[in-house]
């Protein structure tokens, strides 16, 4: 196992960040095969008695499914709409699914705005961890009905890297639907590697990410790295993989070498 993979072994206290792409067909409807395969792998870390917490998108998609449009919805009352619309089924299904396993969630919205303000700040710490200590699995997502900030600019990403400042995370798991931060864009150019390790998220890094590409959703791998930084400069490692892969969180929990891992970023003096 590469040295830098052992701290995640240790990790506790989980958050794992799952895109658009990876829980939704391209019809808009829900994945249910790779739905089932996270919730069981979820649980399973659950009942290790680690505590972890699920940040999902795919609200707005589902709820335009389900009503029936064609394409994204474009004005931000109607992706506010469909957020509101697919919110409930996103829940439905993963109460449903962890009440399989025996597992208890709770439904927690949040926007920037609550991040941003001390109080709210500290209420929000508190419901987590309370929800902890009952052993309750959160399952996060942007508030979309009252944020216009994360649909117009924002993206889930950023977000999981503030839930996991919040609740001082041992670990973040960014899922998605490529394997990690490439050299280059590996749809266009098959010389492109892998970067198993960042140590620094230097400019370069940034440039790397905003000329590899990314995932169907919101964020591409460049939101990505602005989450990597944000969490890795408070302490917390990340590691951005792909979420199509059945084992990945038990492989990336036993130190395997996949997806990129950046490591937290060096105090200053
Ligand atoms: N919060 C949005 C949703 O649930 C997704 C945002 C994102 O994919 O980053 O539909």
């Amino acid at each position: 196992m590469p040295r830098e993979r052992k701290i995640l072994q240790d990790a506790q206290r989980i958050v794992v960040k799952v895109g658009t792409s990876t829980l939704t067909h391209e019809t808009g409807k829900l994945n249910l095969g790779r739905i089932e395969v996270l919730v069981r792998e979820l649980a399973n870390l659950s009942n290790q008695g680690k505590e972890v917490v699920l940040v999902t998108s795919g609200a707005i998609v589902v709820g335009t499914s389900r009503v029936g449009l064609s394409g994204r919805p474009r004005t931000t009352k109607e992706k506010q709409a469909m957020a509101a619309i697919g919110q409930g089924i996103l829940m439905q299904v993963y109460e449903k699914i962890f009440g399989e396993y025996s597992c208890v969630v709770a439904q927690i919205l949040l926007t920037k705005a609550d991040i941003d303000n001390g109080k709210r700040y500290r209420n929000a710490v508190n419901t987590f961890n309370t929800l902890f200590g009952l052993n309750v699995i959160p399952i996060v997502n942007e508030n979309d009905t009252v944020a216009v900030d994360e649909i117009e600019f924002g993206d889930n990403d950023s977000l999981s890297a503030q839930v996991a400042l919040l609740i001082a995370a041992d670990l973040l798991v960014i899922l998605s639907d490529i394997d990690g931060l490439y050299t280059a864009d590996p749809r266009s150019n098959t010389d492109a590697t892998l970067v198993p390790l960042v140590t620094n998220i230097t400019e370069e890094v940034e440039n790397l990410a905003s000329s590899a590409g990314g995932d169907l959703g919101v964020g591409g791998m460049s939101t990505k790295i602005i989450a990597a930084k944000a969490a890795t400069e408070g302490q917390i490692p990340v590691v951005v993989a792909n979420g199509n892969n059945p084992a990945i969180l038990r492989q990336i929990l036993a130190g395997e070498e996949v997806g990129t891992l950046f490591l937290p970023s060096p105090k200053d003096g």
